[in-house]
């Protein structure tokens, strides 16, 4: 009875582990397909000036719209990808379109894109980057890269030479989701980063809990200290808007401005704050 057991909840194991394969393999197949057909785009969250409350840049966030599942969340895919190996040819579709994006823009305003850190593993991300900003016209210093912490976890001479040759290009080079990893402080050691992002776990519930107003208080003054610009990720209320506003935090980032959106409309609304400046008044603002 017991050995009858066992093998009863091995089977059931089994088909478990095989239903989750098989989930991720049909992923995989259609984003293949997707990356072939060149249906993923980049959506575009804008980075407000907190001072100002103008918008600095935007952020370039994968999107899949599918035929049956509606919009998929990068969540769900870049893992996928990241273990098909996919993420190379959807790092360099996301580069190439970010950029020509970016370059039908004003002159002040920039774009960041997510780099994974498997991207620097293949050994072709700096022609990549060179190719997509040359491709595109859009100066480096126009374009700001995302890493996150773990990409410096094995600290790599090769990746610490990568990420030196496109800050020589003139490109930007931000720490993504500042908080949330082994041993975030020595990270910001082993490289000068151009900015910090605050993780969004940080900034929830801030207004209301001490902890949290404290923690964001070390990371601006560490900015300061560091000449890095600080940006607050996930905010999405008044109250969050004005804490990071009194404690000197530079950018902010979250649904209170607004969620990411495909590029027409990030159009309209940068012609927008241009008719805000055009009426002459110099502090309105779009958001804020
Ligand atoms: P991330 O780079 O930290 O991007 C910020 C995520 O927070 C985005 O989720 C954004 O939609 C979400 N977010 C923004 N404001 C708020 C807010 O106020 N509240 C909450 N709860 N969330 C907010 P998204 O677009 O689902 O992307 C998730 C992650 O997927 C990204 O985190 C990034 O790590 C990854 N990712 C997205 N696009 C790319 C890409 O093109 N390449 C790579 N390698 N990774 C990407
Ligand atoms: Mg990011
Ligand atoms: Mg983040
Ligand atoms: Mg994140």
């Amino acid at each position: 009875r017991a050995k009858l057991d066992a093998r009863g909840s091995f089977a059931f194991f089994e088909a478990a582990l095989d239903a989750k394969a098989q989930s991720r393999r049909k992923i995989e197949v259609e984003l293949r397909d997707a990356i072939q057909h060149d249906v993923l785009r980049p959506y575009y969250q804008p980075l407000i000036d907190l001072q100002s409350g103008r918008i600095t840049g935007f952020e370039a966030l994968v999107r899949w719209p599918h035929a049956e599942r509606g919009m998929v969340s990068p969540a769900e895919f870049i893992p996928v990808a990241e273990e098909t190996g996919l993420i190379n040819p959807l790092g360099g579709l996301m580069l190439r379109r970010a950029c020509l994006d970016a370059a039908t823009w004003p002159d002040d305003v920039r774009v960041a894109v997510n780099l994974s850190p498997l991207q620097f593993r293949g050994g072709n991300l700096l022609s990549m980057v060179t190719d997509a900003l040359k491709h595109s016209g859009l100066p480096p210093r126009r374009l700001e890269l995302e890493i996150t912490e773990t990409l410096l976890l094995e600290k790599s001479a090769q990746v610490l030479a990568t990420l030196h040759a496109l800050r020589a290009l003139g490109v930007r080079i931000s720490m993504d989701d500042f908080g949330t990893g082994y041993s975030s402080l020595s990270y910001l050691r082993s490289f000068p980063f151009d900015k910090i992002k605050i993780d969004q776990s940080f900034v929830r519930d801030l207004g209301a809990n001490r902890e949290a107003q404290a923690i964001i208080r070390s990371i601006v003054s560490l900015g300061k200290g560091l000449g890095v610009i600080i940006t607050a990720e996930g905010v999405e209320t008044e109250a969050e808007l004005s804490c990071l506003r009194a404690e000197g935090c530079d950018e902010g980032q979250g649904f209170l401005f607004s969620k990411a959106r495909p590029n027409v409309e990030i159009i309209s609304l940068l012609a927008a704050q241009r008719g805000i400046d055009a009426d002459d008044d110099e502090d309105a603002a779009l958001v804020a």
